[in-house]
């Protein structure tokens, strides 16, 4: 006879939350960067035009750019109305055009037409914060790091996992909750999850994985009006007899 399932590990502490968050994410979003990309400096050029726009609408609009520049090289010297027409549809195209233009001259200036490797070499290129350093460090390099964007300072503190919205801390005080290995496709799959289901104004929570655990979910008074109910009911009392 097969014995019984064991019961689920209640999630009460920040680790807890953090660790089941980790574990829930990567069922619901297997691929964590759904950028696609064939080398670093494809990953790092769909990174910034990512910005202010959908994964699927840069992934609509790199084929074309990739199949037309190729090296830094080719970002350092094309045209910038020419680099603007490819990437009109990724919208703020005048500022993703310079930032291109100038991470090709950087590239080529400073590292020989490689994307560095390091936090430091990467934030020297023009458009690339610490967040898209992150990004490029932890999936095109395998070296763990955490991005943290608006949708992961949110997400993060409606979890329970910190409560700062400083980048910096969080940064730190998550990376201290999770093993390294899991630090780039958590923030990534928050930064999904956030934009697809734990919207800032209005969060999904009927429909949100994390729904169990997680200590903000809008459904939580409901739950606990349920579950208090019988008791602060009690019993009921017997039927009045009607006035004649
Ligand atoms: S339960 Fe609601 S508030 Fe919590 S993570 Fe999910 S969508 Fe966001």
């Amino acid at each position: 006879m097969q014995s019984p399932a064991a019961p689920p590990k209640p999630v009460r502490s920040p680790r807890q939350r953090a660790l089941a968050t980790v574990a829930a994410l990567a069922e619901v979003y297997p691929a964590a960067c759904a950028l696609d990309h064939r080398n670093p400096l494809e990953l790092l050029v769909a990174t910034i035009l990512s910005a202010q726009t959908t994964d699927q609408r840069v992934n609509l609009t790199t084929p074309r750019l990739f199949s037309r520049l190729r090296s830094a090289a080719d970002y350092a010297a094309v045209d910038p109305a020419e680099l603007e027409e490819l990437i009109h549809a990724t919208g703020f195209f005048h500022n993703k055009a310079r930032s291109l233009i100038g991470m090709g001259r950087v590239l080529c200036e400073r590292f020989g037409g490689d994307v560095p490797d390091t936090m430091e070499g990467l934030t020297q290129l023009p458009g690339v914060g610490r967040k898209t350093a992150n990004v490029i460090l932890g999936v095109a390099f395998d070296k763990p790091g955490f991005p943290v964007d608006t949708h992961v300072t949110r997400l993060s503190n409606r979890l329970g996992l910190v409560t700062t919205s400083d980048p910096v801390k969080i940064e730190a005080q998550v990376c201290a909750m999770v093993p390294p290995r899991e630090w780039t496709g958590l923030s990534l799959r928050l930064i999904l999850h956030g934009r697809q289901v734990c919207q800032a104004r209005l969060p999904r929570c009927e429909a949100c994985v994390l729904e169990s655990f997680c200590p903000s979910s809008r459904l939580r008074p409901l739950r606990r009006r349920r579950s208090a109910a019988p008791a602060a009911r009690g019993p009921r009392p017997s039927p009045r007899a009607r006035p004649r």
